[in-house]
């Protein structure tokens, strides 16, 4: 309880008792947080008035940008008419249109949609099937996960058991005996002198000697997102999404396509697994522009060939024993209709395309600046590295500086989402040529005036 003497504005801006995601414990009730009150288009506006960039595109997920009125009538609609029903043994058709149209929209077999709360629940859905796949198979000792160090899957106990990023695994415990971690795909970590196409068959072989040493028969799944977003946007080099599919078919291992952020458009295509790198994944994860945050709700896309393999090994009744209570969610459904009625009126996946390369050619001019050392661009995503000590390894390094930025940002206009040493920026798909201007000169003005100290 408060005590009632804070004003509502020192409760707004100290947040004494909401406990932030990532939160350091210690300082709750002591941090200065940028308090939003509106929003709209691309921009986010706090309480004290200040109009902002929404960068970061809230967490990866604002697609289709703020305040679409017709996202807002939908769920209102849905709302006043069914608010809820019983997934596990009911349905309710804005749902079932909704797993439909997934279904027509992802890539090859990939027809068979469980609805989730969000990314996390879908990670986790994902590799719990992988178990239960084993387990109708007769295979019980398959079941361990190959996943790659500093990927981000999520934050329940399974799902960040299979993240790699070593910061967040401090004082918590990640289910045991379970995951094998490859390295990172980060080209600016090779070897001086080494080519991309020498660094890729590095990678593929590291990721052979792996399954050989663990055993493919141990092996359950191999996960992956195609390009890290939380690690700090890692392009991996050309080929080596589709040669990592390749290596898991020939050894009989499951391949999971983490898309919770690179589907719903972030790439230019709805799926970036089989669009972009030339993969029908085993399952994929999806969450975030699937309803553009508007609403939480995730989904794994699971396999026809999953589900024929199943019912081939026995006339039985097979349940997956899992799901939620909010499991297709009907006013969470009803919000990614609409959220997808935005992609095709608005062509938006085609307009990613067309700007992309000029965002990447924004992103790319800041290159002249010293701090600057790598800058890593696919789509609508970026991450700009700033190097500070060359020596620090990934790892170690906080995000002193690029919280500099984003602070110098935040007063500029621009919100930047810091991760590591890289600023990160994901903005909403709608954005426009002129605003990817303003938003790069913005970062410009900020990470040169953190330099100055
Ligand atoms: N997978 C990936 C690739 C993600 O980036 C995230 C969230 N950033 C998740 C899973 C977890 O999603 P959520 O936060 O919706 O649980």
């Amino acid at each position: 309880m408060t005590d009632g003497s804070d004003t509502l504005q020192d409760i707004d801006k100290t947040d004494r008792h909401f406990l932030h995601p990532w939160q350091d414990v210690v300082s709750i009730g002591e941090d200065d947080w940028t308090v939003l009150e509106t929003s709209s288009g691309i921009y986010v506006k706090d309480v004290e008035g200040n109009k902002l960039i929404d960068g970061p595109g809230g967490m990866w997920c604002v697609n289709v940008g703020h305040g679409r009125r017709e996202i807002i009538d939908a769920v209102t609609k849905q709302i006043s008419e069914l608010s809820y029903f019983s997934p596990w043994s009911m349905a309710a058709s804005v749902t079932t249109q909704l797993a439909e149209r997934i279904a027509g929209i992802a890539p090859g077999d990939l027809n068979n949609v469980f609805f989730t709360t969000g990314g996390s629940t879908a990670v986790d859905s994902a590799l719990r099937f992988v178990f239960f796949y084993n387990n109708c198979l007769g295979r019980p000792d398959k079941k361990q996960i190959i996943a790659r160090v500093n990927g981000y899957h999520g934050s329940t106990y399974l799902s960040s058991s299979v993240s790699g990023k070593e910061r967040e695994k401090a004082n918590m415990d990640m289910l045991p005996n379970l995951v094998h971690f490859v390295s990172s795909p980060k080209p600016k970590d090779r070897a001086k002198g080494l080519s991309l196409e020498a660094f890729c068959d590095e990678k593929i072989a590291e990721l052979e000697a792996k399954i050989l040493e663990v055993g493919a028969d141990k092996i359950g799944a191999f996960i992956a997102e195609p390009i890290m977003g939380s690690g700090g946007v890692v392009v991996p080099p050309k080929g080596y999404f589709k040669r990592c599919h390749a290596l898991c078919k020939k050894h009989d291992i499951l391949f999971i396509a983490d898309e919770v952020v690179t589907s719903f458009g972030r790439l230019g295509h709805y799926f970036a697994s089989e669009d972009v790198f030339g993969v029908v994944p085993d399952m994929i994860t999806t969450a975030k522009g699937l309803t553009s945050g508007y609403l939480p709700m995730g989904a794994l896309l699971i396999s026809d060939r999953l589900m024929e393999d199943i019912s081939q090994t026995s006339n039985e009744p097979r349940g997956f024993t899992s799901g939620f209570t909010y499991s297709g969610h009907p006013v969470s459904a009803a919000c990614a209709m609409a959220n997808i009625d935005i992609f095709e009126n608005d062509n938006l996946l085609e307009h990613v395309r067309e700007v992309a390369p000029y965002f990447a050619d924004a992103m790319n001019s800041l290159s002249d600046l010293p701090e600057v050392t790598d800058i890593r661009v696919m789509g609508l995503m970026a991450g700009i590295e700033c190097e500070l000590d060359a020596s620090t390894p990934d790892e170690d390094r906080d995000c002193a500086f690029t919280l500099k930025v984003d602070a110098i940002c935040q007063d500029l206009g621009l919100l930047v989402r810091p991760i590591y040493n890289a600023c990160v920026m994901s903005p909403p798909l709608t954005i426009t040529k002129p605003e990817i201007d303003k938003m790069v000169s913005i970062l410009r003005a900020g990470i040169v005036q953190a330099a100055k100290g």
